[in-house]
């Protein structure tokens, strides 16, 4: 891959790091990410992938712009309510940064086509409000052996993981999805704006390490952290034989979509 003068100004500040260079920005400039939900978490994540370079994002989501939205999902203005988010989304990236190519599909991520949309991707971001998704997420990617980062974000809290194969999965260390309203969502509980871009920039940079090679990801590791005290905690976790889909004796063998709460509908991919 040949950079143009252009390019080379524009990543400049990749460039200059040792463990990136030229090499690491020609990783990241023909590396193709899914960002699943163009909401609080995937707003920043598609923002960082964009300005970092990323060859291709594909970007999934079936919701349109709520004003609601806009205390946190950054990558929506103002004039963007009642449009398609995935329009939205790529429009801003194609400002940013149009050496991006974007790919939408205005859509919920399903059981049906969740295999067949991410086998085009190299890593796969779960920017989900809602555990159907979530686990669906994990499911599709553990069958068809992708690496993700999973991410969820609550009132002050934020909670990610990274999966490679091989590595402990969401379903290694939660079984299965909480039954529907045990757990609220942030449209029924709320959430501080900020949280959302403290844990998709933590997604991003996981992306760009996993496209790059350089240190060590979220894997077999759950990071959490509280907004109001500030403190953030790594708990150790490892691959579970046990587990429903990655184990010995898996009893989760195709996806399958969980039931969703009438109530909870509205916010899916949120
Ligand atoms: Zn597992």
């Amino acid at each position: 891959m040949d950079f143009t003068e252009e390019q080379i100004n524009r990543y400049s500040r990749h460039i200059l790091l040792q463990d990136v260079g030229v090499e690491g920005q020609e990783k990241i400039c023909n590396g193709k990410v899914l960002v699943v939900g163009a909401g609080g978490l995937g707003a920043p994540v598609a923002f960082y992938l964009a300005a970092a370079g990323i060859g291709t994002i594909g970007i999934i989501d079936g919701d349109v712009v709520d004003l609601s939205n806009l205390q946190r999902q950054i990558i929506h203005f103002t004039a963007d309510v009642n449009k398609p988010k995935v329009l939205s989304a790529k429009e801003k990236i194609n400002q940013l940064n149009p050496d991006v190519k974007v790919i939408t599909y205005q859509a919920l991520l399903t059981a049906d086509n969740a295999l067949d949309i991410i086998k085009d991707y190299d890593f796969v971001v779960d920017g989900t409000d809602n555990f159907p998704v979530k686990f669906l997420i994990n499911d599709a990617c553990v069958l068809a052996k992708k690496p993700f980062s999973h991410g969820g974000i609550l009132r002050f809290d934020g909670q990610t993981m990274t999966y490679t194969p091989g590595n402990a999965c969401y379903r290694c260390l939660f079984h299965s999805p909480p039954p529907p309203n045990a757990v609220p969502t942030c449209s029924q509980a709320g959430v501080l704006g900020a949280i959302a871009g403290m844990l998709g920039t933590i997604q991003a940079a996981e992306a760009l390490k996993y496209l790059t090679g350089v240190g060590e990801l979220l894997t077999n590791r759950l990071l959490s952290f509280n907004a109001k005290t500030m403190e953030f905690r790594t708990i150790k976790t490892k691959h579970s034989d046990n587990c429903p889909v990655c184990g010995s004796h898996p009893t989760v063998t195709q996806l399958v979509d969980y039931e969703q709460a009438t109530c909870e509908l509205k916010s899916k991919n949120e």
